[in-house]
């Protein structure tokens, strides 16, 4: 998926119309039984199911199904078509079918410079996308630049149903009292944000820690659909990891889980930022590699430089990434370690190093890694950076179907 600038939507303007989006939403989240949502779910998670099948797996009667399928059908959400046979024994069962397109969903993506933007349908496909800088970085200011982004959105697709905002930093609380703790990049503390996107935009909003959403997309949407328990490891510019057990995202008891990436690799190695000696962090973040390397002919260390070196076949820069691919296999193995997961995936914009060191990132496997290896299963998801938007509008997704 690529993120694209729409030039179908209008240019900011100052002062949106409130009217816009304060008026009725007809196609607002129903209240619904916590059944109901649990229907929708699996529906929306693996896709058409047979009712047959959906009853025995949920521990449904026919009539309670049949009960809440037409409720679903009622509000939007499903519909019925075809028949399967199963087993090639009994009667051939209907299929419920997701209407994706019966629902809206935005999703934000904030960064310390950047407003990314995405409206996606009730599956998680993403049908618009926009983007603009964040040139004033005050609370007041980006939710403006939200409040108009969102009425744009709401102009050409609308009524949304919900908003769910993804930023890297700490996020902590519940409902309408969950809070950024801290967001370095947009230099934020304490800020009250679900509460201030409900009052700016009009609509139920989330809010989470951009690897969780990342991870929340692969488990109900991605690699990870239908898994009980996973792991979500990013590579870039940061290291990120979630982690999914037994079907729940981990959101930790401060909203700081999966902290892996200052895991000591080699304790002569080189230091990170945190001083700490050969954490898999001195060796695996672009800037690592970036440093290990010498200056490129314009005097910077780039990962990008680094990047190039090493396709082109440079020593010191396979170096660096095959000490890269150790650290990250390191990581890998011991989080596998902790929670044996039905599979770990690899994701994020320094995938590079998993291409260029495969080898070295399964020797840090084998090294780490306690338990037979044909158990493990390492998915290797290609990234765009609009997955963090998209993530954002699957945290509205799955905060609408929780009962
Ligand atoms: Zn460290």
């Amino acid at each position: 998926m690529t993120i694209t600038q729409n030039r179908a939507v209008p240019p900011p303007r100052a002062h949106y119309p409130r009217t816009v989006i304060a008026r009725g939403n007809p196609e607002a989240w129903p209240t619904m039984s916590a059944a109901s949502h649990a229907v929708l779910r699996e529906i929306v998670v693996n896709g058409a199911l047979p009712r047959a099948e959906l009853a025995a797996r949920l521990g449904l009667s026919k009539p309670s199904l049949t009960r809440i399928t037409r409720s679903l059908m009622d509000d939007g959400f499903l519909l019925e078509g075809g028949t399967e046979l199963r087993g090639g024994m009994g009667r051939p069962s209907e299929l419920l079918h997701l209407r994706p397109e019966s629902r809206r969903f935005v999703g934000l993506k904030l960064t310390g410079d950047h407003l990314y933007a995405v409206v996606s349908d009730l599956g998680a496909t993403v049908i618009d996308a926009y983007d603009e800088p964040i040139v004033d970085r005050s609370v007041a200011a980006v939710l403006e630049q939200i409040r108009i982004v969102v009425a744009r959105f709401d102009e050409s697709w609308g009524p949304l149903t919900a908003v769910g905002a993804a930023l890297a930093g700490t996020v902590q609380g519940s409902g309408r009292g969950r809070v950024v703790v801290e967001s370095a990049f947009l230099e934020w503390a304490n800020v009250p944000l679900v509460r201030l996107l409900e009052d700016a935009t009009g609509l139920p909003a989330t809010v989470d820690n951009d690897v969780q959403a990342l991870t929340a997309a692969e488990h109900w949407f991605g690699a990870g659909a239908g898994l009980r328990t996973m792991v979500l490891l990013t590579v870039g510019v940061g290291i990120g990891c979630g982690l999914v057990i037994n079907d729940e995202l981990v959101d930790g008891a401060h909203g700081t889980p999966g902290r892996i990436s200052h895991l000591i690799v080699d304790p002569s190695g080189p230091y990170c930022d945190r001083g700490h000696r050969g954490c898999a962090s001195s060796y695996l973040t672009n800037s690592s590699i970036a440093g290990a390397l010498p200056r490129d002919p314009a005097g910077e260390r780039t990962y990008e430089y680094a990047l190039e070196q090493a396709r082109e076949g440079r020593p010191s820069a396979l170096k660096a990434f095959a000490d890269a691919g150790f650290a990250l296999g390191c990581l890998i193995g011991t989080a596998a370690n902790l929670i044996d997961p039905a599979k770990v995936i690899l994701s994020g914009d320094g995938l590079a190093v998993y291409e260029l060191a495969e080898a070295d990132v399964w020797r840090g496997i084998r090294q780490t890694h306690e338990e037979d290896l044909e158990r493990l299963d390492v998915d290797v998801q290609p990234f765009d950076f609009g997955e963090w938007a998209r993530g954002g509008a699957v945290l509205a997704i799955r905060n609408a179907i929780s009962p």
